[in-house]
């Protein structure tokens, strides 16, 4: 057994004999610094504890001076042990002093020690101290030292735990909650409005016993958990709901993946093998995984870590003895809060009364966001300081259409919320009655109305709305949920189920608009200044044209014998298109090799998301069946105004003159060409906006589901020569804006925007 491994099982032993010997908490705690420093060969060993306000204070030293204890004390963030308890990690120094954080406390005597290790002591998810060993002389403690240390903290924390030491109360995170009413932001992540009472993700299981008596015991009941975890992720599986695929259900099928993960295995084993029980050792990696999470800025790791946070605490029940699998019971309508939560502990909640979800992290590509979408259940994420903000039982109403959440909301908005829901039916109500008339105007122009997908759970929309269609796929977004690189057959799969849901109607494949904010997860992630103009989209497929041929191919297999639309995004010039033609023929001409079924017809488009590209429409248009203008980026780079930043999202308007001319002269070329040309942007969904858009000659819009009962109810109540008539007029205008005069245009004529 290597060293490392051995080393810490004595020191356990030898730490839980002091545990175990009785009297004074705080004797034990003197006892327990002594032991360490002798094991860690350390001249210093010192125990701060998080006191009420998250202060730091010295509750036992071996090496500093002894009238420090119970005088030293840190305020959070100050010094390096505020530093840690601040990040929740480990700080390895050989010249401590030299730390800008370094504070000196001139009662302790540290002056003349060098290196300095400190890991925080976690319990039940929260920093409830820090560890600290010291050395006179220069040096970098070794990884295994720091390991040792880590595993120390936790029988350290199952002391503190006790209550002996700290009040239980000082340790739990403070809230500032106030009972007035307050309005937290945060980012939509699944649309929607919900109401109900605040409850929290269940608390962290508590560790109950952290030294191992018998290793090997151990050892089977960490195996069996395993097992039984297992048996249960599949029969979740099962669930009814899940029953028709999706990617909700690829969603779990790639967690129960992580549930195989070797890697995660072997470090719980090689925790268990030092001498922890089960289930400290499964604590133990879980508390490391979450360290390592806030080190990770990328979204979609941060994510995976956070599923096998959940798969952890599964772990730990079953190893207490509880093999339930586990429904979390609600009685009345909730809004669950969290700072994260995995997919599959989502589905332990009751979903009757699971109204709304609010999560400090969150991406809109996170495993939890695409199931709550599925199962319509709105989410508001990145809501910074929100477990400080609200309290257990307190009413909480989510608004993820304007990203807010209302906590202890006064009565006023109560009613508003309820107006707004009201309104919010009715108004579906009224769509749903409209569904199948045509979207034609006044005077008789017919508009084609798509919609906008991505995932399969987008798709029973298209007979809900009765769109003319899918007028982009965002094929991406399968392949920012998958965890490796989809392949040809598993691609064949969703491309045909997007077909046969349309039936005759056409869905455009756009291929793949990775790069930029759209990470995923099998390409390494460049650090970028710019990455919106960065490497994305089609520099990617044009650089490893490989994914962009299977792609391709996949396409292809899924038409057989049907209309293929494939659209390029992010074309700057007509020779990137040329190429991408050409990779597209080689593929056509290899299904014939290969003697399978080409599509019946092919049409190739491309996106018009970078402003270079308009100055070559003569040649551009010849290359094209058809053309999609992209307004979300081809606005930013129009005005050169970051999509992403909030300072910016007021600073332009899209009704103004400058857009429009330009958008004008696009949508006249197309005209001209007889080439048909689609918005597929989001200023398409907003009706004031559609409206200018159909003044200026548009005709196709391709929107998201739910902006298409609207812009139909607008397009029914509007004269379009009129409104033409009345762009003219205001297209040399040197306004910002002629939005207002629009709206007043709309209300004087009574059109429904
Ligand atoms: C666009 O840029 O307008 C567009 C539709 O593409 P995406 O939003 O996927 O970048
Ligand atoms: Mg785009």
């Amino acid at each position: 057994m290597p060293d490392h491994v051995s080393q810490p099982r004595l020191l356990l032993r030898r730490l839980h004999s002091v545990m175990a010997s009785g009297g004074r908490a705080q004797d034990r705690l003197n006892r327990v610094v002594r032991v360490i420093a002798q094991n860690m060969v350390a001249e210093v060993c010192s125990i701060y504890l998080t006191r009420a306000g998250g202060i730091l204070e010295l509750f036992a030293t071996e090496g500093l001076k002894e009238e420090a204890v119970h005088t030293t004390r840190f305020l959070p963030g100050q010094g390096l042990v505020g530093l840690v308890a601040e990040r929740g990690l480990p700080l390895n120094l050989s010249e401590a002093p030299q730390h800008p954080r370094f504070v000196y406390r001139p009662e302790t005597g540290e002056e003349v020690y060098h290196s300095f290790l400190a890991v925080p002591i976690l319990r039940m998810g929260q920093v409830a101290g820090v560890l600290v060993v010291q050395n006179v002389a220069p040096r970098r403690y070794s990884p295994e030292e720091v390991e040792v240390l880590q595993t120390i903290s936790m029988v350290i924390a199952e002391l503190v735990g006790s209550g002996e030491l700290v009040a239980p109360d000082e340790l739990t995170e403070e809230s500032t909650a106030t009972g007035e009413p307050i309005t937290l932001d945060g980012m939509p992540l699944a649309g929607g409005v919900g109401a109900g009472v605040a409850v929290f993700r269940q608390p962290q299981v508590k560790i109950s016993r952290t030294v191992a008596d018998d290793i090997e015991a151990e050892q089977s009941l960490l195996e069996d958990a395993l097992t039984e975890m297992r048996s249960q992720l599949e029969q979740m599986l099962e669930h009814p709901d899940l029953a028709h695929g999706g990617e909700h259900r690829e969603v779990l099928e790639t967690y129960r993946m992580f549930a195989y993960d070797r890697g995660w295995q072997e470090k719980m084993r090689d925790a268990v093998r030092s001498g922890l029980t089960a289930e400290a050792a499964v604590d133990r990696v879980q508390q490391e995984n979450r360290a390592r999470m806030f080190k990770i800025r990328d979204p979609y790791l941060r994510e995976r870590i956070a599923d096998f946070e959940d798969l952890a605490t599964r772990l730990i029940r079953i190893i207490q003895g509880d093999r339930e699998n586990h429904k979390i019971k609600l009685t009345e309508d909730s809004i669950l809060i969290a700072r994260a939560i995995g997919p599959a502990e989502l589905m332990d909640y009751d979903q009757g009364y699971l109204k709304g979800i609010v999560l400090e992290d969150g991406s809109t590509t996170a495993h939890v966001t695409i199931i709550a979408r599925a199962m319509g259940i709105p989410v508001l994420g990145r809501v910074s300081g929100l477990l400080t903000h609200v309290k257990p039982g307190e009413q909480v109403i989510v608004d993820s259409t304007t990203g807010h959440a209302y906590v202890r909301p006064a009565e006023d908005v109560i009613e508003t919320y309820r107006a707004t829901v009201e309104l919010q039916e009715k108004r579906l109500a009224l769509y749903a009655a409209e569904r199948d008339l045509p979207a034609v105007t006044l005077d008789g122009e017919e508009i084609s109305l798509f919609m906008n997908a991505g995932l399969l759970v987008d798709l029973p929309s298209l007979d809900s709305t009765n769109a003319d269609g899918i007028g982009l796929f965002r094929t991406e977004f399968q392949f920012m949920v998958s965890p490796a690189l989809p392949k040809v057959e598993e691609q064949t799969k969703i491309y045909a189920a997007a077909l046969d849901a349309a039936g005759d109607r056409p869905v455009v494949f756009r291929t793949l608009d990775i790069g930029g904010d759209k990470q995923v997860p099998f390409l390494p992630r460049e650090d970028e200044e710019n990455p919106a103009m960065g490497w994305r989209a089609i520099r990617i497929a044009l650089d490893r044209p490989a994914l962009l041929r299977y792609q391709l191919r996949a396409l292809l297999y899924a038409a057989a014998g049907r209309s293929l639309h494939v659209m390029f995004p992010m074309i700057a010039e007509v020779a990137e298109l040329k190429r991408c033609k050409k990779i597209l023929q080689k593929e056509v001409d290899r299904l014939t090799l290969h003697g399978r079924t080409p599509p019946k017809a092919i049409k190739v488009g491309c996106m018009l998301e970078v402003p270079s590209l308009s100055w070559q429409m003569d040649l551009l248009l010849k290359e094209v069946d058809f053309l999609s203008i992209g307004t979300n980026d081809l606005m930013q780079f129009f005005f050169a105004c970051d999509r992403s930043n909030p300072r910016l999202a007021d600073r332009y308007d899209l009704l103004a003159p400058p857009v429009l001319r330009f958008l004008r002269s696009i949508v006249q070329a197309c005209h001209q060409a007889d080439v048909p040309v689609t918005l597929c942007g989001e200023m398409g969904g907003r009706p004031v906006e559609a409206m200018a858009l159909m003044a200026l000659g548009l005709r196709r819009f391709s929107i998201s589901p739910t902006s298409i009962g609207p812009v139909k109810r607008m397009v029914r109540t509007v004269e379009l020569h009129k409104l033409s008539n009345f762009l003219e007029a205001h297209l040399d205008s040197s306004d910002h804006s002629i939005r207002d005069s629009f709206i007043s245009f709309a209300r004087d004529h009574n059109i429904k925007v």
